[in-house]
């Protein structure tokens, strides 16, 4: 028996209407008989509404957080209302948000924001929509029953906020779920949520429903992963910056994990680990068209004629740009810089050295940009081989990506002249081992210049294999 676990965004549980037809999608396959396992997001917008609430009451404004919680009730009761749920399936959401609205208080009292708290009020998020993908699939006929990432055996580690699976996951989401399959009722998991081994919630990371679904789908061995979402699959680029942008009907894992790293909002970067392992196969599934293929992702390799596959961009960040003259064969001044980093949880998106290591280059979001600045240059204050730390704004970071750059000639002489034509100078280059892409800052307000000359360059428009 065929076993899909599937996934659907926050868009796709978003109103009574795309809930409903989420459910649908999942119960047309239930109904040929295939098992499903669902793995749903937050509504849209919610998460990001948990955060400021979180953030709220830590600063002492409570009033908006009561506000915005009242929001939550009214949109997830309708919602509930809407979608037919039963009376114990509203009192399960009502319950719910009672524990919120005792939880932000917590945190309104003693003015702390822990890691650890933030994860517990994000989870809400996921812990409210369930109840509503169960309800819809009930009145769809098909028998559903929704479980918390640690019901489901999802094990993390303590890592609040980036939280990843601990090996005895594996063994234990199939035993918590082997119940549900015996009497063909389909399990509905939060995404995003995992618990530790003491019963704290954790998360995934942002958009960690799609690690959720793929570790189920590991842990399972499943047939394939399907995440659904409102657009065509996976595109060559951002087709609102190129509308000839073309859906890729093939990835590997390393194709798309190198593109959800450099910015391609297509899937949580980390999400193919689990499968890689396993070879299951990953597919990105148009809601609105599911008849259509979609992007599959799978082991295999099967580069276009021009080595290119896709054209990302990361917008708004800052490179910060270490230099000194004294820097030159001071080997600890790189594990120093990336030691600042890491305690921060800072993500470096590009990193760039010049071989005499007189300087050392680094891109960061925006969002870290000025603390990593900070840092650095109390780290480095008396340092006598760091001369000069650089801040630049504005910066963003274009690659190209696709396994078929690898060995071929005239791919980076091709995007360097693209780029040049266009009269855009570049503020820094780099190009990873595994040249499976090149990356480049420039300065952000040419992003959506230098993206469509290059897709052009690339012949992305229409695809040659
Ligand atoms: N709701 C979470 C987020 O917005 C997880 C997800 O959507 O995948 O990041
Ligand atoms: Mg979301």
């Amino acid at each position: 028996m065929d076993l899909i676990v599937m996934k659907f965004g926050g868009t796709l549980m978003g109103s009574v209407e795309a809930i409903k037809h989420s459910a649908s999608l999942v119960a047309t396959s239930v109904k040929a008989g295939t098992r499903v396992v669902v793995v749903p997001s937050a509504m849209s917008g919610v998460t990001d509404q948990l955060l400021k609430i979180a953030a709220t009451a830590e600063r002492g404004e409570i009033e908006f957080a009561q506000d915005e919680i009242s929001l939550l009730k009214k949109r997830h009761l309708e919602t509930a209302a809407a979608l037919g749920a039963s009376e114990s399936g509203q009192q399960k959401i009502q319950a719910m948000l009672e524990s919120l609205a005792q939880t932000v208080n917590g945190i309104y009292l003693l003015r702390e924001l822990s890691k650890r708290s933030k994860d517990l009020i994000v989870s809400f998020g996921e812990r409210l929509s369930a109840p509503l993908m169960c309800a819809s699939l009930e009145q769809q006929g098909v028998s559903a029953f929704d479980l918390t990432g640690g019901q489901a055996g999802m094990l993390t580690n303590n890592n609040f906020g980036n939280a990843r699976p601990l090996p005895e996951a594996f063994n234990r989401i199939p035993k918590r779920l082997e119940g549900l399959f015996q009497q063909n009722v389909t399990p509905v998991v939060t995404g995003f949520i995992g618990e530790t081994d003491k019963g704290a919630i954790t998360t995934l990371g942002r958009g960690g429903s799609d690690y959720t679904a793929t570790i189920l789908g590991a842990a399972l061995n499943a047939t394939e992963v399907w995440t659904w979402k409102d657009v065509d699959g996976v595109m060559t680029t951002d087709p609102r910056i190129v509308p000839e942008a073309q859906n890729l009907e093939q990835l590997s894992y390393a194709e798309i994990m190198e593109m959800a790293y450099f910015g391609a909002k297509v899937l949580h970067p980390l999400a193919v680990v689990p499968l890689h392992e396993k070879g299951i196969p990953l597919r990105v599934k148009s809601a609105a068209d599911p008849s259509f293929a979609g992007t599959l992702v799978s082991s295999e390799s099967r580069p276009l004629k021009n080595g290119v596959k896709a054209v990302t961009a990361v917008r708004n960040a800052n490179i910060i740009d270490i230099g000194g003259a004294g820097m030159v064969g001071a080997a600890n001044i790189t594990s120093q810089i990336f030691d600042v980093l890491a305690g921060l949880d800072v993500n470096v998106i590009m990193i760039s050295q010049s071989s005499s290591m007189a300087n050392i280059s680094i891109v960061v979001q925006q969002a870290d940009g000025k603390r990593a600045l900070e840092a650095l240059q109390k780290q480095f204050a008396e340092s006598d081989s760091v001369g000069t730390i650089e801040f630049w704004e504005a910066i963003s970071v274009i690659a190209i990506v696709g396994e078929g750059m690898r060995g071929a000639r005239g791919v980076a002489a091709k995007l360097f002249t693209a780029v040049a034509n266009e009269g855009i100078s570049i503020d820094m280059i780099s190009q990873g081992s595994s040249e499976l892409n090149i990356s480049l800052a420039i300065d952000d307000e040419h992003t959506v210049q230098a993206v469509k000359a290059i897709h052009k360059a690339f012949g992305l428009e229409k695809l040659e294999i």
